[in-house]
């Protein structure tokens, strides 16, 4: 695979600045991240452009569910199930390291009037089992032959067998039903690489600052470079079409080409805790936790070493630096609590995170709509395409439809081929897992650190061990606590396009959300290596240091105050 190295990243740049592009996609989320695999794949010239790093977005905040979406079923929006049960189901065959199914439990009590949030309460509960049962259905039917297993009743003894964190009074039997789960960033970042690998133009740290125009046309995009050291040097990039893949800040990138944006998006915030596996006596099944007061879906999905619980809806808060507040943290904690057998005290919470829908509207749109949850597509007079909203189960369907109309534009019929391509890493995956296994052993390395290896890399985790077969101590944990290694940084630095010290724990190594403390302590290791790498001095690695203090802070924000008696 092509490596991302920072002399590839000023090269690609180079080249997208002299030779011009076909496309290119503003946006280093998923969504960006499909258009350019899904266009470099149709033989466009592309490249992508991301403001911060891959995945800092949106992308790198969701529940890292890979799901129809079970919610939207009492809704009415079969349509939108179907499409993302169908592309789960492709999901979990293009990527098998990285997304793979998930049982939830869905349990029944005697006071359950409106699980899943079902629009009217049977009387008294009569009939709700009979109704879900329906409901989860057409929830297999939809999936179609890519299903991945036929949901069933279980009993009260089995909802405590696989969930005996619920709270058993009042509980009376339940569902077992399957989606699918994935690591977000990763994801997002094997989508980028296996974009890059078909010839695709890849930078992180590259923001766009606004766009050139011929006649009433953009004809190129203006971009400012900001990888640390590299002094907010510009460029222009010459581009055929121009695809605003920003997710919630699609508005704002539409309103650089100085018309008013078609684009409305109203930003709503979703934010999680994330607990010990062991605070919550968690089995590695997911749970749907009893509907709130106010009718949401909290799920407790078990996750890496940790369990995650989501997420809330709220408006408000900056998009820049989003961040789960005081009250999310005791709106999650207070409805985790009523329904657990052990109530969770506020330091038992390892970290929090949040991010940022876009609920969407169109601007002069013939007759208003309602805000969506689905993606819209629009195009400016000036030609640019944006694309907002969707989720990452539909991220490839979504960066189809866009390339679709790039081709109509050019009036070519280029085939699709992403519907069995597959992602970095899963070329050879889970066939390679035994002989990953057993150079591990001869390694030394134990068992956790290779599951966290396939997990995270798939096939390429072989690239990682021979970093360590070369250099042994890039064997050494991060964190005494979790399996990452120092082999890791190197590779992420080395192959992954990792400019900062929250590139490496944010993104690649998720030690920011996942060690108790942020990954605080492995910054300044990770500082040091890339010090080596990138040719930093003093001064950027202690900012860089600092800087990463800041994102650390962002976990442990809400959490430092305790709850107010009675909360
Ligand atoms: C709380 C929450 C939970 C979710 N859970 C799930 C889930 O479990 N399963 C699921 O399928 N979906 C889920 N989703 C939805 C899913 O996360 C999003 O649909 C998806 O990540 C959006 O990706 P995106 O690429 O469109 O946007 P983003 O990931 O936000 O990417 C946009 C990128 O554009 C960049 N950018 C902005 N301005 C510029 C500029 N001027 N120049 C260059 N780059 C720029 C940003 O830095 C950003 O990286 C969830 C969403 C939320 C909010």
């Amino acid at each position: 695979m092509r490596a991302l190295t920072a002399e590839q990243r000023a090269a690609d740049l180079e080249a997208m600045a002299r030779g011009g592009v076909d496309v290119l996609v503003i946006g280093g989320g998923i969504t960006g991240a499909g258009i350019a695999l899904d266009a470099a794949l149709r033989g466009y010239r592309v490249g992508l452009v991301e403001r911060d790093d891959f995945a800092s977005g949106t992308s790198g905040w969701s529940t890292k569910l890979i799901h129809g979406g079970i919610r939207y079923l009492p809704q009415g929006d079969v349509p939108l199930v179907r499409e993302a049960l169908i592309e789960r189901g492709r999901l979990l065959a293009n990527a098998p390291h990285l997304a793979h199914p998930l049982a939830f439990v869905l349990p029944l009590y005697t006071m359950s009037r409106r699980p899943v949030g079902l629009p009217v309460a049977p009387p008294w509960g009569v009939g709700l089992s009979a109704i879900l049962d329906m409901g989860l259905s057409l929830y297999d039917t939809l999936a179609g032959r890519a299903n991945v297993a036929h949901h069933r009743r279980i009993s009260r003894d089995e909802v405590i067998r696989r969930a005996p964190c619920l709270l058993p009074n009042g509980l009376t039997r339940g569902f077992l039903y399957a989606d699918g789960q994935t690591d977000d960033t990763r994801l997002t970042l094997a989508i980028v690489r296996s974009a890059a690998d078909v010839g695709a133009l890849v930078a992180n740290h590259a923001s766009v600052t606004g766009f050139e125009q011929s006649g009433d046309r953009l004809i190129a995009a203006r971009v400012r470079l900001n990888a640390p050291g590299e002094g907010s040097r510009e460029l222009v990039i010459p581009a055929a079409h121009i695809v605003n893949a920003t997710g919630v800040f699609a508005e704002r990138v539409e309103a650089l080409t100085g018309a008013t944006p078609l684009l409305d998006i109203q930003p709503s915030k979703g934010a999680h805790l994330v607990l010990r596996r062991d605070a919550l006596a968690m089995t590695n099944d997911a749970v749907v936790l009893p509907e709130t007061a106010d009718g949401r879906i909290i799920f407790v999905v078990p996750w890496r070493s940790r369990v995650i619980v989501g997420t809330t809806d709220t408006g408000g808060g900056d998009l820049d630096r989003p961040v789960a507040n005081d009250d999310d943290v005791r709106y999650l904690l207070d409805h985790l609590n009523r329904s657990v057998r052990r109530p969770l005290a506020r330091d038992e919470i390892v970290s929090t995170y949040a991010g940022y829908r876009p609920l969407l509207r169109l601007r002069h749109a013939r007759t208003p709509s309602r805000l969506s949850r689905t993606h819209a597509i629009v195009e400016s007079a000036s030609g640019l395409i944006s694309i907002s909203g969707g989720k990452l189960t539909t991220y490839r369907i979504m960066a189809q439809e866009v390339v679709d109309r790039i081709d109509a534009r050019d009036g070519s019929r280029r085939p699709c081929l992403t519907k069995k391509w597959p992602i970095a890493g899963a070329a050879g995956w889970p066939a390679a897992l035994p002989g990953l296994r057993a150079r591990a052993a001869r390694l030394g390395l134990p068992f956790e650190t290779v599951v966290h290896l396939g997990d995270s890399y798939g096939s390429l985790a072989s690239d990682v061990l021979d970093r360590i077969e070369a250099d042994p101590a890039l064997a050494a944990p991060l964190d005494p606590d979790l399996p990452a290694t120092l082999a890791e940084v190197e590779y992420a630095v080395s192959v992954e396009q990792a400019f900062t010290v929250a590139d490496v724990l944010e993104r690649r190594l998720r030690l920011s959300i996942e060690a108790a403390d942020h990954g605080l302590a492995a910054a300044p290791l990770v500082a040091d290596h890339l010090t080596r790498r990138l040719g930093w001095d003093d001064a950027l690695r202690s900012a860089q240091i600092a800087a990463y203090a800041a994102t650390a802070a962002m976990h442990g924000a809400g959490l430092d105050e305790p709850l107010a008696a009675g909360a």
